[in-house]
């Protein structure tokens, strides 16, 4: 006999409320900044951002220069509004679009033609990081979706991102798949000079050993033809808070 199924004896997660907004502002630019940080070991100061969080802090305004050339970045960010009314960030994701030129000096040195692999508009989707609690309710998929949107209504035709190869646990492969993006070239050690952190390996500023973790560039070309133009609005996932 077939006991009827009931929702205790599923493995699915509980429904959680949670939505992703667009980052806009200077606490929303360090709160992307401390996760990148924390994950993958980019630098971290007081009053100090890298060029996509500085983009989103809105402190791009500031400079009057219009010599100076304008790159585009987006950050996304998933919130949970909590019982008592407090929002609280539990995630986030940033991308940045760079033209041919400046997209061959950010590829990796590899067994490829990065001329050839660099497009006219390209967006790089830097990192994608939920935080451990809130994992396995598809929020990582919706901050790359989100990423990716943003990417095509600006016009890039090439998306490119650096994938963590983990050998246990989480990685972003199934996602890049998914989309139909292409591994272009496995790399071994790949943070092993830039990165003097790494939860994923173990290695701490303090200790003398480099971060060995293998990653993969992926490539994809846009645009996609099953995106929807709008940024942030989706129906279709009942674990979304509705705006
Ligand atoms: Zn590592």
């Amino acid at each position: 006999m077939i006991s009827p199924r009931t929702p205790g004896e599923t493995t699915r997660p509980e429904p959680r409320v949670w939505n992703i907004r667009q980052a806009d502002g200077r606490t929303d630019a360090f709160y992307l900044v401390r996760l990148w940080h924390h994950y993958f070991g980019v630098e971290y100061e007081a009053n100090w951002l890298p060029y996509g969080p500085y983009q989103v802090a809105g402190w791009d305004d500031e400079t009057e220069d219009e010599d100076e050339e304008t790159r585009e970045a987006c950050g996304v960010i998933a919130t949970h509004g909590r019982e008592d009314g407090q929002a609280v960030d539990v995630g986030g994701g940033l991308a940045e679009l760079f033209d041919h030129d400046a997209m061959v000096e950010q590829l990796p040195d590899g067994r490829f033609d990065r001329d050839a692999l660099a497009g006219q508009c390209n967006a790089m989707l830097w990192f994608g990081i939920v935080d451990q609690a809130w994992r396995g309710y598809g929020i990582g998929h919706r901050l790359f979706r989100a990423r990716l949107e943003w990417a095509q209504a600006r016009g890039a035709d090439m998306v490119f991102s650096i994938g963590w190869e983990r050998p246990e646990g989480r990685t972003s492969r199934p996602l890049f798949e998914q989309y139909d993006f292409v591994p272009v070239q496995r790399f071994d050690g790949y943070y092993r000079e830039t990165r003097d952190a790494c939860p994923d390996c173990g290695v701490w500023p303090n200790d003398d050993r480099e971060c060995t973790c293998t990653t993969t560039l992926w490539a994809r070309e846009l645009p996609f033809d099953r995106l929807s133009p709008s940024l942030l609005e989706d129906g279709d996932d009942p674990s979304a808070e509705t705006p």
